[in-house]
């Protein structure tokens, strides 16, 4: 990408009301894999998450979502099933690991090149630590659900 700030803060704010508005993949999976809930309580962000393993349970089949949420939260899941929809389980955690240094600012796509695509919208967030909150929220429901983990969705 080559915006300027200017225009990066265009396109974010457009990106992000028209997710939030009509966001992508915003349903229920019958006989999902997982589902599980990602909450969080500083903004309210409530993030039910579904994925479908395919049958050799290595690759995500389908993934969607539903609950209420900010503006940011629900445009940051939106976007993610997009991205993560048909990525084996390596690929999906690896990008959450690209997105992550993104959202704490460790990665500037105006420099570096990057896999994220459209995420790289949420370059600036860093500098509004609450937000990165509610971007990074279904991300790490996400991760932890892919990797195994407890799911336990840190909030401090
Ligand atoms: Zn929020």
């Amino acid at each position: 990408m080559s915006l300027d700030n200017g225009n990066l803060q265009e396109l974010y704010q457009a990106v992000i009301l028209d997710h939030n508005k009509s966001p992508k993949n915003f349903r229920k999976i019958e006989n999902a894999t997982y589902d599980r809930l990602g909450h969080n309580p500083l903004c309210g962000d409530k993030i039910e998450l579904f994925i479908k393993l395919d049958p050799t349970n290595t690759k995500v089949e389908d993934i969607a979502f539903l609950g209420s949420g900010c503006a940011i939260s629900k445009a940051s899941t939106s976007m993610k099933t997009q991205t993560i929809k048909g990525k084996t389980i390596e690929e999906a955690i690896a990008t959450f690991q690209e997105f992550q240094q993104l959202l704490l600012g460790k990665l500037d796509p105006s420099k570096e090149k990057t896999n994220l695509g459209k995420l790289e919208i949420f370059s600036n967030i860093w500098k509004y630590p609450a937000r990165v909150k509610c971007a990074s929220l279904a991300w790490h429901t996400l991760k932890s659900t892919l990797a195994g983990e407890n799911v336990v969705i840190k909030t401090e």
